[in-house]
């Protein structure tokens, strides 16, 4: 298949653009497109045959549910039963934006969607281009993270390129996407809502709006089964084998010189600040370790980067798990499969 372009600069002056990309959602076929956190494979919620399709270019697993974008309130009430006062205040204070809900699911969505569980997982994207394509689709979309399943998510639409060209249908290209990791996942379908998966919006931000929120104890206690299907997986994933380093930027290179004493081509995963502490082949820095948003924003595209050069390790810093940094931890342990090296614990 040949996988179609769209370049828009301009909202507005490229509307002729966005009005086929969202014909073509119509159609049922999958077209990837940016929103605030990362680009998303967009399809008809309603079509199992058009989310089929998502599943199989992404080589995602059947039993890892999608979330539905949606660009109105009306849409909300038709995708759910009911909308408890906890989310009714969640979705006032922070949408659109990278807050995703969990809800209880009503009729009409196509079964893969949820991958059958009786709840849906449903966000208004604050991305300009985003809204404007389903609104003019008409239609709830299913979208997960555009890339190849385990690869880290895409920040770029030469990203979405590089793994989906030629399997997908098309691709908004509207440049670089502003948060970098993906919506945080609160279930709201409790009395006491859950977050089921860190990101942009922190745990303290949802306290200020709603009082307690409680986090999964899979994502902080290993040996759990996590309540968000898509977590169980190894993810966001390099080529080179990968491995946080907590402690020192000594002990940090001495992992790097004990590698290449035993032939190993290495790589280091640092920020601004620290970059200059190291000697490897390759040293990465990912934003400023004064500023976990600039950090946040720029990881993905960092784990990307490293892909060209076919290194043997990467021995990564890790970063405080305060606000964003929790979502940042959270990525990293997840892209390191949990392997992780302290100059405190042996
Ligand atoms: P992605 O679409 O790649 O950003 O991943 C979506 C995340 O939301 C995955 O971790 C899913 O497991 C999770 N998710 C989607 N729907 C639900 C749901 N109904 N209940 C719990 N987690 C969900
Ligand atoms: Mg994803």
């Amino acid at each position: 298949m040949e996988t179609k372009k769209w370049l828009v600069e301009d909202i507005h002056l490229s509307y002729p653009q966005i009005k086929e990309a969202a014909e073509w959602i119509k159609a049922n076929e999958v077209v990837a497109f940016p929103t605030e956190t990362v680009y998303g494979l967009g399809a008809n919620a309603y079509s199992s045959e058009a989310v089929g399709k998502i599943f199989k270019a992404k080589g995602r697993p059947s039993d890892n549910p999608l979330i539905i974008h949606i660009s109105t309130m009306e849409q909300l009430e038709m995708l759910v039963t009911d909308i408890p006062e906890t989310a009714k205040k969640l979705i006032n204070k922070f949408w659109p934006g990278p807050l995703t809900i969990v809800l209880n699911k009503g009729v009409g969505i196509a079964d893969n969607v949820t991958a059958g569980l009786s709840t849906v997982a449903i966000r208004m994207p604050d991305h300009p281009i985003a809204l404007a394509i389903i609104s003019e689709a008409n239609l709830p979309i299913a979208a997960p993270s555009a890339n190849v399943s385990g690869k880290p998510s895409p920040t770029t639409a030469q990203h979405v390129e590089t793994d989906l060209n030629g399997k997908i249908a098309g691709i908004v290209d509207g440049g670089a996407t502003g948060v970098g990791l993906e919506s945080t996942v609160v279930d709201c379908t409790t009395e006491v809502p859950m977050i089921l998966r860190p990101g942009g919006v922190t745990r303290e931000q949802l306290e200020e709006v709603i009082g307690l929120v409680t986090v999964d104890p899979a994502l902080e206690e290993d040996g759990q089964a996590p309540k968000s299907p898509g977590l169980k997986y190894k993810h966001y994933a390099p080529n080179a084998k990968l491995v946080l380093v907590e402690g020192s930027t000594a002990f940090l290179q001495k992992q790097v010189f004990l590698a290449k004493d035993s032939g190993k081509k290495v790589g280091v995963l640092t920020t601004n600040e620290n970059k200059v502490n190291y000697e490897a082949d390759v040293i990465l820095p990912c934003g400023t370790a004064g500023n976990l948003q600039s950090v946040a924003q720029h990881l993905y595209e960092v784990l990307r980067k490293f892909d060209e050069y076919e290194l043997d390790v990467i021995y990564s810093e890790t970063f405080p798990e305060v606000g964003v940094g929790k979502a940042v931890m959270n990525r990293l342990t997840k892209a390191a499969g949990g392997d992780i090296l302290s100059e405190f614990r042996v």
